[in-house]
């Protein structure tokens, strides 16, 4: 299928700059990130912008450059062709008819493989934004990035991770991902107790929102787990030292195993004679977890939640229906669609805690976006999470580290009694509450969208000069 470049709004005294990664016109991370960054961009009108877009339908969203789209399924098209889902068999011809000076790509090492190692390969200059969600990242398709101009990671840890474990690509200094701060801010009171009205959750309750599909490494069970313990009170605050910790719970017959927990810090001063002293936990009947994840990933999906649900005793029969007090989700919410971006704002801004337990994040742009909305968070120390969390909430160390198949990465999971500890701290204090909140805010208006997206006009414009002249294309327009 030869790609039609008259349709493509170019003009041929201007270098052309190709974008490799999803659409920017459908609802996915990727193109989420693409499209916030040249949108902004766009209006320099510096360079052709052309975009090469995978998974490429109706549009949802409106972008000014043209999106030639990976191929379609010979016998519907309404599907694309598994074979073609990253370019494999169209990026060429698109190079050929576009002729770029840069192609600028981003998504993992195995998708943009087609752009880093390609028969044309000497007629561009490649950046690569470069997704680095574990580690170490010494297996065999991450060797591609060393065909790489340069290769950009997200955040400072990626950086370090890729020099230790790809020391001869071309790294250079990370550029964050941004948030729209116009668009996820705090919201008025009115708006904030007509969002939480219709979630069932009043002015007065503590509402803990995560958002995200349900796959192994963003570990939502550890945050079903940590609610439980806070609507059943099942643990002991250690009256000495005042850090709280889980009962024992038996997960094989989804009861409480009847043990009660002890200080095991060994920085706590309690008197070793005669033992810590423990106190029995709060029940808190006013928090609730809202898990916004699409209702088909709730059970189909990597984790079982329900089924942890279950485990925990936190199910009730209503009506021959089996309902679970203090959780709550939206049966509408559908893959790709989800809600819109007002919307979002508004769930993030409604909220009083906002959590991410991931194993592993390339960024982790909710928090980000919850973050910008004046709302604290709840993160695990891995990954990316600390190199922008900092202050706005509590970042909780690992307890142990399991390596995943295939991949081999060690992915961190969040130690759940200091997690415990940090839930509580947020949920039982509105005055810590605020102060984290205002400082979430402070740092996500350094990551504004419109910050990050001039760092990327003089990154680009470099490589545009780097361009060698002698192998450009001949700029003539094709009849
Ligand atoms: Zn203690």
């Amino acid at each position: 299928m030869p790609v039609d470049t008259t349709q493509l709004k170019m003009d041929p005294s201007k270098p052309t700059v190709l974008l490799v990664t999803d659409s920017a016109a459908i609802h996915s991370g990727f193109a989420q990130v693409v499209r916030n960054i040249f949108r902004r961009i766009w209006s320099n009108r510096r360079w052709n912008i052309v975009q090469h877009g995978w998974w490429h339908q109706k549009p949802i969203e409106k972008t000014p450059w043209s999106i030639i789209s990976t191929q379609r399924d010979t016998t519907n098209p309404s599907v694309v062709d598994m074979r073609d889902k990253y370019g494999a068999v169209s990026f060429s011809e698109v190079v050929e008819a576009v002729k770029p000076e840069v192609v600028w790509c981003m998504g993992d090492p195995w998708m943009v493989s087609v752009v880093l190692n390609n028969p044309r390969r000497h007629t561009y200059r490649a950046i690569f934004y470069c997704p680095v969600d574990g580690a170490p990242t010494n297996y065999e398709p991450w060797a591609i990035i060393k065909e790489a101009d340069i290769v950009v990671p997200y955040l400072p840890w990626g950086k370090k991770v890729l020099e230790r474990w790809q020391p001869k690509a071309r790294i250079v200094d990370p550029i964050p991902h941004g948030v729209d701060t116009e668009l996820y801010k705090p919201c008025s009171t009115f708006d904030r107790d007509a969002t939480r009205k219709n979630l069932g959750v009043g002015p007065q309750d503590v509402l803990m929102t995560s958002v995200s599909r349900n796959q192994t490494r963003k570990n939502l069970p550890a945050l079903i787990e940590l609610s439980y313990y806070l609507r059943t009170g099942d643990y002991q605050v250690c009256s000495v030292c005042g850090h709280a910790y889980r009962n024992p719970y038996d997960y094989h017959m989804g009861r409480p195993s009847g043990q009660k927990a002890m200080c095991t810090s060994p920085l706590c001063w309690y008197d070793k004679l005669s033992g810590p002293s423990m106190l029995p936990g709060t029940p808190h009947p006013n928090f609730y977890y809202y898990i916004h994840t699409p209702i088909n990933d709730l059970e189909d999906s990597s984790w079982k939640l329900l089924n942890v649900l279950d485990t925990f005793g936190l199910g009730v029969k209503v009506d021959d229906k089996i309902r679970y007090p203090g959780f709550l989700w939206n049966e509408s919410l559908k893959i790709v669609h989800g809600i819109n971006e007002q919307e979002l704002a508004l769930l993030y801004a409604s909220s009083d805690v906002f959590a991410l337990p991931s194993t592993g994040e390339g960024f982790g742009l909710p928090l980000l976006e919850a973050m910008s909305c004046g709302v604290p968070v709840l993160t695990s120390n891995v990954s990316s999470h600390p190199d922008f969390t900092g202050e706005a909430g509590h970042v909780v160390p690992c307890g142990h580290y399991v390596c995943e198949t295939l991949s081999g990465y060690y992915r961190g999971y969040m130690d759940l009694d200091l997690g415990l500890d940090a839930l509580l701290d947020l949920v039982d204090n509105p005055e810590t509450r605020r102060e984290h909140g205002r400082r979430a805010r402070e740092v996500a208006l350094e990551y504004d969208w419109n910050k990050i997206a001039t760092r990327w006009v003089s990154l680009i414009d470099e490589q545009v000069k780097l361009a060698a002249p002698g192998r450009r294309w001949q700029k003539t327009v094709s009849v």
